[in-house]
């Protein structure tokens, strides 16, 4: 996706996204590309060369950003959130009544982690408990 800088013969300044500068071309040509001021479709490109949108690669996937690593922010979070669930209390089945009891301060202020069924894990969001669904963990870890 790139923005052109536009120009209508009315003097009027707009930006254009287009996915392409092939793409303005061909809709500049049909008269697609109208002034979002005075509708007219003469329609120039101002001279300054089309620039990148940042993040415009997440709404059109195109060949050339498949490439990508993945986010390294994203393995930040996935390994923080492994080593908060490898201190965590493993409390089992008896999640949603301990991170209740926490919550409202009838038990010590822990991290915990267990098993919730989905209902169990929406109640306690709506009473305001952070609680984080993960995969479940390993069978080994749950007896
Ligand atoms: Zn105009």
């Amino acid at each position: 996706m790139i923005i052109i800088d536009l120009l209508c013969d009315q003097g009027h300044r707009f930006e254009g996204w287009f996915a392409s500068g092939e793409a303005f071309r061909d809709q500049s040509q049909r008269h697609l590309v109208l002034c979002p001021h005075c509708q007219t479709s003469s329609v120039s490109q101002l001279p300054s060369a089309p620039h990148l949108k940042r993040g415009a690669s997440e709404l059109a996937p195109s060949a050339s950003t498949q490439s990508v690593a993945p986010e390294p922010a994203l393995a930040r979070l996935h390994e923080a959130l492994a080593s908060m669930a490898r201190k965590a209390e493993n409390v089992g089945t008896a999640f949603p009544e301990e991170a209740r009891r926490i919550h409202y301060d009838e038990a010590p202020a822990r991290s915990i982690r267990g098993i919730a069924t989905v209902d169990e894990t929406r109640e306690l969001l709506e009473e305001g408990i952070a609680v984080l669904p993960a995969p479940v963990p390993p069978d080994d870890e749950l007896h």
